[in-house]
């Protein structure tokens, strides 16, 4: 019998006026707002004038931390948690890209509970207050932060991702205008919209997906397709609209499944290497496909998938990896040293075939092992 349930807290404002939309939402969730971006894009793009100005106007004071690197580390999420905690702030806006929304999730549970140590905040006994409302603010169109209530923090060390993941960290609103992705350079247009790509593709392949997520996910990938295929030699404001929903919409479908095992393979190349996130992933989106074809069910899944969205598996095997033109080269030991950090993920289960420790290997090796 069909089961399909689906579970969206986060009230979604997409496009125009996003923000004003949202206004009486946000003056209802308190007196003093701490504001989480990275060093640069959210005044870049216009994002933080617009919420700042709207604060101000509205008589809500604030705190601004900025000090939200890519991949971002637990221990900074600690710290301004008690710097938050400390200014009596009572929300979290978070303004970026995937970084600065997924620490704005985890600040709010340090927020609500600032005599946790950093670890604790994985232990839902230990975080005995609610985390606070968050409001999230993407100025990428890539990682679907602002609807998911996923928090993917990177562990001391620098070395392994680890998901924070609360029953309360889901944004209250997200606040999605695609005009504050413009200030993207080309390169990370692609490399997010890859992201979104593979969280399309890793959720409609999930043995947890439904016939929502599976819409969502042949939506996103349908729309992420069709824009990127054609390798623009710019992102018009049209593309960026339908990227960013696409985005907003392969969000919602890994918020049902979670994501496959491309995300872990590729969370050691961005820690240790610097490829930025969707290219990691979108590396391994070919022996994805190689390795689900490999057993009936997977065969099947992939199929109407690359149906769905007008392409063949074969197309995509050979489109995606390529577009994310990942070069590196490992020797044996560096491959065994990634292979260690990622060998024991939750994710390699989420699909029809899962990988055996030595298939990783055997992965790593056909793309990166030094001739
Ligand atoms: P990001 O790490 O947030 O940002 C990447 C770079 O893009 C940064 O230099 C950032 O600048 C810049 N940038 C962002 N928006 C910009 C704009 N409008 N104009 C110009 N530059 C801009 O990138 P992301 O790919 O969106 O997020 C990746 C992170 O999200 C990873 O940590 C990944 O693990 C996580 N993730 C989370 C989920 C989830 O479901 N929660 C899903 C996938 C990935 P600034 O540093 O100045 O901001
Ligand atoms: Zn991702």
């Amino acid at each position: 019998m069909l089961q399909a349930d689906f579970y969206m807290p986060t009230r979604l404002f997409f496009g125009e006026n996003a923000l004003q939309r949202c206004r009486e939402m946000i003056l209802r969730a308190g007196r003093h707002a701490f504001v989480v971006t990275g060093k640069n894009s959210a005044k870049k793009s216009g994002a933080l004038d617009d919420v700042t100005t709207l604060l101000t106007e509205a008589g809500i004071s604030f705190t601004v931390f900025d000090g939200v690197t890519e991949n971002p580390p637990l221990l900074t999420c600690y710290e301004a948690g008690k710097l938050a905690a400390k200014d009596g702030c009572d929300f979290v806006i978070g303004i970026g890209g995937g970084s600065p929304l997924d620490a704005a999730k985890a600040i709010a549970a340090f927020a609500a509970n600032p005599d946790l140590a950093p670890a604790e905040i994985y232990d839902d006994s230990l975080r005995t207050r609610p985390t606070l409302p968050i409001f999230a603010v993407p100025t990428t169109a890539g990682t679907g932060s602002e609807v998911n209530n996923y928090s993917v923090l990177t562990l001391e060390g620098g070395r392994q991702k680890k998901t924070f993941k609360a029953a309360d960290s889901w944004p209250t609103a997200a606040i999605v205008d695609p005009r504050y992705t413009a200030t993207m350079s080309n390169e990370t247009t692609l490399s997010t919209a890859l992201d979104a790509f593979a969280h399309a593709m890793e959720s409609y392949l999930s043995p947890k997906s439904t016939v929502f997520s599976e819409k969502a996910a042949v939506f996103a990938a349908t729309e992420i397709f069709d824009v990127i295929s054609a390798m623009p030699a710019a992102y018009d404001a049209d593309m960026r609209t339908r990227l960013s929903l696409a985005a907003t919409a392969a969000g919602m479908a890994i918020s049902v499944t979670g994501t496959g095992f491309p995300h872990p393979l590729g969370y050691s190349i961005t820690l240790l290497d610097g490829i930025p996130h969707g290219r990691a992933c979108a590396a391994f989106a070919g022996d994805y496909i190689t390795y689900n074809e490999k057993c009936e069910n997977g065969r099947q899944r992939v199929a109407e998938f690359a149906a769905a969205i007008g392409t063949k598996p074969a197309v995509l095997k050979a489109f995606l990896p390529g577009v994310a033109a990942v070069e590196l080269a490992f020797s044996e030991d560096e491959i065994a040293e990634r292979v260690e950090l990622i060998a024991g993920a939750k994710n390699h289960v989420n699909s029809p075939y899962v990988l055996s420790k030595e298939e990783i290997y055997d992965i790593y090796r056909a793309h990166f092992l030094k001739k």
